[in-house]
């Protein structure tokens, strides 16, 4: 067990490099989140992963897709990769074209 016995011992952790690594990754700094509705109260406990162009990425799907506005389970819900858009180490791209034709169909927009 590792029992914290003074303040100086909390702040040791605290300052360590490790533990302030996600501090400032905001949900604008990680594809697909920085475009959803819901970043700036979204309580994700997915740990975002860093790519080597200083972008951020989660490896696993959130179960809602912003660019249809749709949860995993409603009907007329699809993932990403029906959506035409890629997110993992390698980078980030969206197909724009697919995405419009899915919202037309969803939305008749
Ligand atoms: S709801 Fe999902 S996609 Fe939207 S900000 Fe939260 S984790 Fe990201």
């Amino acid at each position: 067990m590792n029992d914290i016995r003074d303040g100086q011992e909390m702040i040791a952790i605290v300052e360590r490099p490790e533990f302030q690594t996600y501090w400032r990754v905001s949900k604008e700094m990680i594809d697909v989140c920085k475009e959803c509705e819901f970043r700036f109260m979204c309580m994700d406990n997915r740990i975002p992963q860093p790519r080597a162009s200083e972008t951020w990425f989660h490896e696993k799907e959130c179960p809602y897709n912003p660019y249809i506005c749709k949860w995993k389970g409603e009907e007329g819900y699809r993932t990403l990769a029906e959506c035409g858009v890629v997110s993992n180490a390698e980078g980030f791209s969206i197909d724009h074209e697919r995405i419009a034709a899915i919202n037309t169909e969803l939305w008749g927009e």
